[in-house]
């Protein structure tokens, strides 16, 4: 192929920004509006209680920032803790490193559980370290769901029954960026006290709205946190948000994105949405098995349904795949980070997404890997994927 023109869709299949579904950019291709009017409430004030559904949270607080995930890492821990406040924090990949440092940066003290890349938060030593505490000294425990850079999910109920079980009052912050709207999430039910998300992954938008989910248990804590915020102060939100309006002008657009989002989510019904995304999950799982190559992550338990972080063999760099996965075929994979660099390439399953549209990424990544002299047997991973769509969500919805 030749000239400038890229004829087609380009294939987006990082593991977040997410395809954006056309019902979505028209929802948000709208004229600005004066955010302070009396109608302007009647968008707005639906939306946090739709997102608690999302959370699937009862008592829960939402405050919605216009930043990215990283904006609500940082509003999750300024609001409730004070600087030289312990954090406990497993570390098994580029996201939960990045959200320790951030807690560091904020004159926060962070005990690190590490963990081996591809494995992610165990329960078991959470508790015994939370045991040891007997004066309290450790504040909260911070946990990323979905690690998206190593394509691992962690068990946070079992988290809480480790926290539970050391009779620990420690805070369960949990970073949901890459799992909320995708894998099933239960801020109520595993006792989350502060939930984090981003718009551009299962929200199928842009990025620009970082969503933190604020339990009463967290709530009481505001009071004392000492940790400097500004824009970030939840209180700006509380004082503002039930009359529907925002300390600051918010992004009109992604607020009419996030209306329609919430109710293409819910048209699917979240249920069908968690089984749609493992269903997608498990086809690609059936591709890379086919290619006889392994995945980032180690054990089944801590396959992730909206990433997979396939590792390239010996010799060969999973950033070459990429580039010429990129470079001929207009296809966007996800590039390995941090102690994963070149070791593997992330294929994003997540978000506005169907069997047909995967089997085209799962096609450009094993002609990608050929190109470059991985030899992978022709089609066999798209075979495997293909039988396994075959049976399963689709046709359960064929029979409804
Ligand atoms: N946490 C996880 C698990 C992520 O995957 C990401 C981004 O990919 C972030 C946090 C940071 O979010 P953002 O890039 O929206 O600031």
């Amino acid at each position: 192929m030749s000239g400038a023109r890229r004829p087609g869709r380009n294939f987006l299949f990082v593991p977040g920004p997410t395809n954006v579904p056309a019902r979505i950019l028209r929802a948000m291709h709208v004229p600005m509006e004066d955010h302070r009017s009396s109608d302007f409430p009647k968008l707005t004030l639906p939306l946090y209680e739709d997102m608690k559904k999302v959370f699937q949270t009862k008592d829960g607080q939402v405050v919605i920032f216009p930043s990215s995930g990283t904006g609500a890492w940082e509003a999750s821990l300024t609001n409730t803790r004070s600087p030289g406040d312990k954090l406990l924090a497993p570390r098994f990949g580029q996201f939960s490193h990045l959200w320790i440092d951030l807690a560091r940066r904020h004159g926060l003290e962070v005990i690190v559980q590490e963990e081996e890349w591809g494995t992610g938060a165990s329960p078991e030593r959470i508790e015994e370290a939370l045991r040891a505490d007997k004066t309290h000294e450790i504040k909260g425990v911070m946990v990323v769901h979905n690690e998206t850079a190593t394509g691992v999910t962690s068990d946070i109920a079992a988290v809480r029954r480790a926290i539970d079980a050391a009779g620990h009052p420690a805070l369960l912050y949990v970073d949901g960026v890459s799992s909320i709207a995708s894998i099933d999430f239960r801020f109520d039910e595993w006792g989350v006290d502060l939930a984090i998300t981003g718009s551009q992954k299962g929200m199928m938008l842009p990025a620009g709205l970082g969503i933190v989910c604020v339990s009463q248990k967290a709530l009481a804590q505001m009071a004392d946190a000492k940790c400097t915020k500004a824009y970030f102060d939840f209180a700006d939100h509380f004082r503002t948000n039930p009359g529907g309006y925002f300390p600051y002008t918010p992004s009109l657009p992604l607020l009419y994105g996030l209306r329609e989002s919430l109710a293409i989510l819910f048209e699917e019904g979240l249920e069908n949405v968690f089984a749609r995304h493992r269903h997608l999950a498990n086809g690609t799982r059936a591709a890379v098995e086919a290619w006889g190559l392994t995945l980032c992550a180690k054990e089944p338990k801590w396959y992730s349904d909206t990433v997979s972080a396939i590792m390239v063999p010996e010799g060969f760099n999973g950033a070459d795949v990429i580039d010429r996965a990129y470079r001929r075929y207009d296809l966007a994979l996800g590039a390995g980070l941090s102690q994963m660099a070149g070791k593997l390439f992330r294929i994003g399953h997540l978000g506005d997404l169907n069997e047909l549209m995967l089997l085209g990424a799962l096609a450009g990544a094993e002609m990608s890997m050929r190109d470059v002299g991985i030899e992978v047997v022709p089609g066999s991973g798209v075979a495997a994927a293909q039988e396994h769509f075959r049976e399963g969500v689709g046709e359960q919805r064929l029979a409804a």
